[in-house]
């Protein structure tokens, strides 16, 4: 039997404003985890940290999936504990990369509270990153703290990313996730945006149906969704979970996305990426950095990839954004 490819299932409830979708990271996530266990410089993940970036991993996915855009999604916490930055990262084609920084000790019952938001100044940000940027055009960023109004710290990624959307995209979202070193998974059940609402929502979908028990469906289906155990979406297949949890209700699903249309680990890194940042550091400080160690080295912390520029390497970099009209920028 070969390995299982990873999936992402989605579906709607007939008549309702509410859509779902359940991701299975099987391949991608375990490439994830053996190209970190393999970097001789960090490691494999402490237990808790590699549960929070495989939960983080499967929400970026949910919601990369859920709009209309052109770009990579990048889901970030960052803060000041012994784990300061975690990263998810999804493209259009739902390629997908995940790293996390380890500075300290990681104790055995670590979460967000512990391990990133240590003195409550944490964050967490979703960034839009268009493919092909229009001159001045920004990313899209939006950023929420890692607490609740009343700063109540967040302890898991699930209640961290129905708070953000609620309050930076006002959508109501219900989401269940879970992680182990096989599969992170998620589930995902979404108040579908209304007119004008919403900046992640991409096209704006009109709501169908009226009246109460239109309304209240939301809440119906978001406290099924909600009594799913971590347990179960680490063990059942999709079509259990759907059947087990909505089985009174008209829920319409779509192809699933697997292979090279689903989810599957992509780095999107390379030496021309890594000449832009060494361009980007400037002559004086990459001489410096070859003088000393006689090369730059940069290792990618997503794939582990490693790049090198010796001293003629590194003049070649200068040499050719030297040559660019002046004025011009370096495309990115
Ligand atoms: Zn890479």
């Amino acid at each position: 039997m070969g390995m299982p490819v990873s999936e992402l299932h989605k579906f709607v409830f007939e008549g309702l404003p509410v859509r779902g979708a359940i991701v299975r990271l099987t391949d991608a996530w375990q490439e994830v985890l053996r190209r970190r266990a393999a970097n001789s410089a960090t490691g494999a993940y402490p237990v808790p940290v590699q549960t929070m970036l495989g939960e983080m991993l499967a929400a970026a996915t949910l919601m990369r999936s859920s709009i209309k855009f052109d770009g990579a999604l990048i889901l970030q916490i960052f803060g000041d504990g012994p784990v300061p930055v975690v990263v998810a990262e999804v493209g259009p084609d739902l390629g997908l990369r995940g790293a996390a920084t380890v500075k300290g000790p990681v104790p055995s019952d670590g979460n967000i509270d512990s391990l990133v938001n240590l003195n409550g100044h944490g964050r967490c940000a979703i960034t839009l990153d268009p493919r092909t940027r229009q001159p001045g055009q920004q990313a899209y960023q939006g950023v929420v703290p890692l607490a609740d109004a009343s700063h109540v710290k967040f302890t898991r990624v699930s209640e961290m990313l129905a708070h953000y959307m609620l309050q930076s995209e006002q959508l109501e979202t219900c989401v269940v996730l879970a992680a182990n070193e096989h599969l992170a998974a998620g589930l995902l059940i979404q108040r579908l945006p209304g007119q004008g609402m919403g900046n992640l929502s991409g096209s704006m979908v009109e709501r169908v149906g009226d009246g109460d028990e239109v309304e209240d469906a939301y809440d119906r289906i978001a406290m099924l969704a909600s009594s799913l155990k971590q347990e179960e979406l680490l063990t059942l297949d999709v079509d259990t979970i759907v059947r087990r949890l909505f089985w009174q209700e008209a829920v319409q699903r779509f192809e699933p996305q697997t292979g090279v249309l689903g989810p599957h680990f992509a780095c999107s890194c390379s030496r021309e990426r890594v000449a832009r940042m060494i361009l980007g550091m400037g002559q004086a400080e990459a001489n410096a950095i070859l003088i000393e160690r006689g090369n730059i080295e940069v290792n990618c912390e997503f794939c582990a990839a490693q790049y090198r520029f010796d001293a003629v390497d590194a003049a070649q970099v200068f040499t050719k954004a030297g040559q660019l009209a002046p004025g011009s920028s370096t495309p990115h």
